[in-house]
């Protein structure tokens, strides 16, 4: 990337400057959460200072303004992963709530006893969990040492019981971009919809869930330099149709007696309660940022970052990545010999290099290498080369403590 961009996105980013046990902060747990630029922290202090009031309801013109800066953000979500109609974008708290949304509404309408749901065997739990809420026997697609998924084994988990496929999109573990388009296509010839957990995809990739032809599509607005708290759930629209409201309250309502309620139409069904205004308001400035730079010159930037990340990492005796697919997106787990990941991340903390330690909320994942967790290392647009330079000879500086 032009390094003149690179460092006026880098300027966006207040947190970037700050310093961390006395060194110069080095962000590197961007699976985790991204950073947020001012245009987002600004707009959320902006709504509270001029703007905040239940949206919906009221009659007065501050209302009105509030109403319609987040049917905004309904709109340019819609356009920004490619939705036909903005009634098919629902605003979750983010990616776990939109899966369990979706798993505990689809079971109560689709779900008949016997009840199969596939997924990869590299689902973040929040993509096995609500399904295993709502009654279902995972049936798991394998994968590699490399992390590519066995695609003949998919095609021989359908069955009568098959209800739904659940894959991620993109490994938050092993970085692995899995080919959706064409497992979505699969899984239709059996008739059996999908949902995508798109959380690691949408800042790093382009999405159009129309071109996918996927059922449902989910996402947290906090991993894409979004606020927390605020998240997507796209639906097919004829599916969000046939499946009931996930949550009881006001606005998901046309018509309440004690006898019986009807439901609003959609996107209110399932938007109960008084949503997070600010924070969507919020993602709407995450989505200009992503569009300001491109998701192309995103990906292309973090996929170089990546690469010399990987070459510097494979240099280093006993290094061993975990995840090492073809076009794999910038996520970076590794083990150094026999040190504890937990060990790995606090030396390099004290350096100001901020990694992922752990089992990454994928211990399916853990067991199938027969390890406890990874060190990852994850990178976004405002990463730089001096951030790789950094964390890997910060990690040259750990080694001989490691033992
Ligand atoms: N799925 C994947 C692939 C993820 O990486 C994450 C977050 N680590 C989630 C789901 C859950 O997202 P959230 O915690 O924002 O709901």
């Amino acid at each position: 990337m032009d390094i003149s961009l690179l460092r006026s996105i880098r300027a966006q980013f207040p947190i970037l400057s700050s310093q961390i046990h006395g060194r110069e902060l080095v962000y590197l747990d961007n699976a985790a959460t991204t950073q947020k630029p001012l245009t987002v922290i600004e707009s959320i202090d902006s709504y509270y200072r001029g703007c905040n009031a239940n949206i919906h309801r009221g009659t007065y013109l501050l209302a009105a303004k509030a109403t319609e800066m987040y049917e905004n953000v309904r709109k340019q979500v819609q356009g920004f992963i490619g939705a036909r109609k903005s009634e098919e974008v629902v605003f979750t708290r983010g990616t776990t709530e939109s899966i369990n949304l979706v798993a505990a509404s689809f079971a109560k309408r689709f779900f008949s006893g016997n009840d199969e749901v596939i997924c990869t065997g590299m689902e973040h739990h929040s993509n096995i969990v609500p399904w295993q809420l709502a009654g279902a026997t995972m049936r798991v697609i394998p994968f590699n040492d490399s992390g590519v998924l066995d695609l003949d084994a998919y095609q021989d988990l359908f069955n009568k019981n098959t209800r739904i496929v659940a894959i991620c999109h993109v490994s938050n573990t092993l970085g692995t971009v899995n080919p959706i388009a064409e497992m979505i296509a699969i899984a239709h010839q059996h008739g059996v919809p999908v949902l995508i957990d798109g959380a690691q995809a949408v800042a790093h990739t382009k999405v159009d869930v129309s071109a996918l032809d996927c059922d449902f599509y989910c996402f947290s607005g906090h991993k894409m330099y979004g606020p927390m708290g605020v998240g997507v759930m796209y639906g097919r629209e004829q599916l969000l149709n046939q499946i009931p409201p996930y949550q009881g309250g006001g606005e998901m309502i046309e018509n309440v007696t004690f006898e019986h309620t009807t439901y609003n139409a959609l996107p209110y069904k399932f938007e109960a309660g008084t949503p997070s205004v600010g924070d969507v308001v919020g993602l709407g400035k995450a989505v200009e940022f992503i569009q300001s730079i491109g998701i192309d010159t995103i990906a292309k930037h973090e996929n170089h970052l990546l690469e010399t990340a990987t070459r510097g990492l494979n240099a280093i005796p006993d290094a061993k990545i975990f995840g090492t697919a073809d076009g794999k997106a910038a996520v970076l787990s590794f083990l150094i010999g026999s040190a504890h990941p937990y060990d790995v991340g606090t030396l390099l903390d004290q350096l100001g290099i901020a990694v992922r330690t752990g089992h990454h909320c994928t211990q399916p994942v853990m067991d199938r290498y027969g390890i406890p967790g990874t060190v990852r290392a994850s990178f976004a647009v405002y990463n730089t080369e001096e951030d790789v330079a950094a964390f890997l000879s910060a990690l040259e500086r750990v080694l001989p403590m490691l033992g």
